[in-house]
């Protein structure tokens, strides 16, 4: 026990807390309330540790994660060895014996649910067999430990059911209370399920009215309850017909208020002017488009007016472009640049990585031509250039003389100046939230038209849901021509003989004159790549991943590769070196990269066949979508070969294979919401954290979302500031307090 636990504990192990000091109930709380003025300072202070919660309208949000029946019997067979549990279970028998090597003694219960049998454990607590009777039923809680091979709790903590109430069968009261489910709550070691229950009881008790930001006749349409009756039956429900009608009305309320808070930040947005931007006749885009090498598909077509529609209004533009890898979206969004140039503007294009950023003025310069390079003056400008350079680069984007300025996200942060910021495009949403665009909207006079790319596919509820104050564009069709990748998995749990011919095919793509990567999710063997985003959920800290320098060693001294020219990269290179590097790859001076995730995003070398992802497993699925998609982008067809180590039938497995199975961006971002842990899927720096979704999950309850975004529209249009509708306006404003305060993790 920790010192923590212990002073939780208090004497005789009975829990502390939950109502000892509370002050008596005064006089109603709101959701507004302080915890601290409801619960107490000591149970408020609990909570505020274990959830980050402060009022009461947040705990009144923890919703239980299930419900238990009090006959309901839990697997005991496979609890989870150090996990906190909550199980239904009866007592079998009770036994108390000394110590042999310490004074004292022990109290052994043994509890059973009808699939297996598990030790409680009590030191020096002999009293409790007083109430740990043979036959007694409760809920216990605790963390699974291990004795001698034999699952236990140690010192768990426990509720038993009254057992006053175990009257007659028929007895209607008896039956009630046999009925009603038992909650069960999200908890942490210190804070027990039913310690939450009987906290929230206590604010439940004492909670006044509760104004419903669902407006009346939506309620009506919709048939749900109203707020204040949802959170009791949530909570405290007498069946569970109860607490399903109360989760949908939680849920409807839930999509109903940030759709509401999106739309008004969206039409916030949309409140300032600026400048619009039109193409000029014989301009930069005119002349562009002449001299380009191929014709634009369909959709880059469409995007495009769409785009040049946002530009030429004087509302800033917000728009997503979605679209597959090598879908071309960087053309659309240089064609806006151009537009934005003949218009006297200047346009910043931010990258991820300076790698990226280099890369990206490098195709611009050769897109754009000599002639309309030397005009537009492209310039790259990010923190590792030389001071010299950097000064020359900041006068031009200070002058206006460079009309694209080509930069990393650290661009925004820092004391460039811009003679007349009109538009901003930033590559690759995923690393780019909320905030950072905010920032950039107060670089210029005006703000400026921002433009977000994205290879991530984004299904349309997660786009309505994190990104609902943005406008969406697609580009769903491949430039024609390209020659398609194959994927496989090699599964070296099931396969471990297939190890030796990965790399033997990747030998006779060299031998035709290909190139190729080698993907590891490590730099060195303890080193992970912290430049590289998400990684799998289900990494394993005690197995070491696959890395840079050990498959560098492999290959080296692998015969099959004895002429080959093999450099790694990664993100502890300087930007020197891995420039270098990238460019001696795509000059065709290198065979191999063997390579972190910075290769992930842009890279474009044609000749590039093969990608081979050692330990795939510890990459995310849009991760290992974005690594194939740096092969089979020329003519040349692309193999991808998917490395895992993952046990059969695992999720990690299944998520490598959902890869191989297509090549369907969209597909894959909605298998890997399904595979993907709940609340998991907008990522803490997406959802904001504290205010995270609670019973929305975009995977699920697309329709939920899109019926309370219309919904919200039309509220919206008839009444833009809710001046009628005060408690839905308290409903936004409370989320977006919470999203704005510090818990930006936690949640
Ligand atoms: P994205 O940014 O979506 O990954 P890019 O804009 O970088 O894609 O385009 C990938 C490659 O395809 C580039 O070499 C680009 O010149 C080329 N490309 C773009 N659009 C077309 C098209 N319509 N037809 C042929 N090639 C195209
Ligand atoms: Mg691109």
């Amino acid at each position: 026990m920790t010192a923590d636990e212990a002073d939780a504990a208090g004497a005789g192990g009975a829990r502390a807390g939950v109502g000892d000091d509370a002050p008596s109930l005064v006089g109603a709380y709101s959701l507004d309330t302080k915890l601290a003025g409801a619960l107490g300072g000591r149970t408020a202070q609990a909570v505020e540790r274990a959830f980050g919660y402060l009022t009461v309208g947040e705990l009144l949000a923890h919703y239980p994660r299930r419900y238990a029946l009090r006959g309901e019997l839990t697997a005991l067979a496979s609890l989870p060895l150090d996990e906190n549990v909550t199980i239904v279970a009866e007592v079998l028998e009770v036994r108390e014996r000394t110590m042999r090597s310490r004074r004292g003694s022990i109290l052994e219960a043994k509890i059973s649910d009808g699939t297996g049998i598990l030790t409680l454990t009590f030191f020096n607590q002999a009293w409790r067999a007083r109430e740990l009777k043979p036959g007694a039923r409760g809920i216990f809680a605790g963390k699974v430990g291990d004795y001698k091979g034999a699952r236990q709790l140690a010192h768990p903590d426990y509720e038993l059911f009254d057992e006053t109430t175990q009257l007659s069968a028929d007895d209607e009261a008896a039956k009630r209370w046999a009925e009603s489910p038992i909650p069960i709550y999200p908890a942490t070691g210190t804070l027990a399920s039913w310690q939450l229950a009987k906290s929230i009881a206590l604010l439940l008790d004492g909670l006044g009215p509760v104004d419903d930001p669902v407006p009346a006749a939506v309620r009506e349409s919709r048939s749900l309850l109203g707020q204040r009756e949802a959170l009791e039956a949530v909570h405290r429900p007498a069946n569970e017909s109860d607490w399903k009608s109360a989760r949908r009305t939680l849920r409807f309320t839930e999509a109903f208020v940030l759709q509401t808070a999106l739309l008004e930040r969206r039409a916030e947005l949309r409140a300032h002017t600026t400048t619009a931007r039109h193409p000029s006749p014989g301009g930069a885009l005119e002349r562009f488009d002449a001299a380009l090498p191929f014709e634009l598909t369909g959709d880059q077509v469409s995007v495009g007016a769409e785009v040049a529609d946002d530009l030429a209004h004087p509302v800033p533009m917000n728009r997503l472009i979605q679209g597959e890898v090598g879908s071309g979206k960087t053309v659309v969004a240089l064609r806006a640049m151009l537009a934005v140039a003949d218009s006297g503007g200047q346009s910043a294009l931010l990258a991820p990585t300076e790698v990226l950023a280099g890369q990206h003025l490098r195709s611009i310069v050769r897109m754009l031509g000599p002639e309309l390079s030397a005009e537009l003056m492209p310039t790259l400008l990010t923190g590792q250039l030389p001071m010299a350079e950097r000064k020359k680069a900041m006068l031009r984007a200070a002058a206006g003389q460079s009309r694209i300025v080509v930069g990393t996200h650290a661009l925004i942060g820092e004391t460039v100046s811009f003679a007349d910021l009109g538009l901003v495009v930033v590559d690759e949403q995923h690393r780019f939230g909320v905030e950072q665009r905010e920032a950039l909207r107060l670089k210029g006079k005006h703000p400026p038209h921002v433009l977000v790319l994205t290879a991530t596919p984004i299904p349309r509820t997660v786009a309505m849901t994190v990104f609902g104050d943005l406008d969406v564009s697609t580009i769903r069709e491949l430039p024609a021509g390209r020659a398609g990748i194959e994927s496989h998995v090699v599964p070296l749990a099931a396969r471990p003989a297939w190890r030796a011919r990965i790399w033997q095919r990747l030998a006779e793509e060299l031998a035709q004159g290909r190139q190729g990567f080698v993907v590891c999710p490590a730099i060195e063997p303890r080193v992970a790549e912290d430049d590289g985003g998400e990684s799998g959920d289900e990494t394993d800290a005690a197995t070491p991943a696959a890395s840079v320098a050990s498959v560098l060693a492999e290959l080296r001294a692998h015969p099959a590769f004895a002429g080959s020219r093999i450099a790694p990269l990664h993100g502890r290179m300087s930007a020197d070196e891995k420039d270098a590097t990238m460019r001696g790859f795509a000059a065709g001076e290198l065979d191999v990269l063997v390579a972190t995730t910075v290769i992930e995003v842009g890279v474009d070398v044609p000749n590039a066949s093969v990608m081979v992802v050692v330990d795939a497993d510890r990459f995310g699925v849009s991760q290992l979508h974005q690594l194939r998609g740096r092969v089979g982008r020329g003519s040349v067809p692309g193999l991808c070969l998917l490395v895992t180590s993952a046990p059969a039938g695992s999720v990690a497995l299944q998520r490598v294979e959902a890869v191989a199975a297509t090549l369907d961006g969209f597909e894959l971002a909605r298998v890997d919401l399904e595979l993907r842990q709940e609340g998991d899927v907008l990522g803490a720096t997406q959802s904001g954290g504290r205010s995270s979704l609670r019973l929305l999950r975009v995977a699920r309850d697309g329709d939920v979302i899109a019926d309370a975004r219309s919904l919200a529209q039309e509220l919206l249009a008839s009444d833009p500031r809710l001046t009628e509708h005060r408690a839905l306006a308290a409903a936004v404003r409370r989320r977006l307090d919470a999203e704005a305060s510090g818990y930006l993790s936690k949640g």
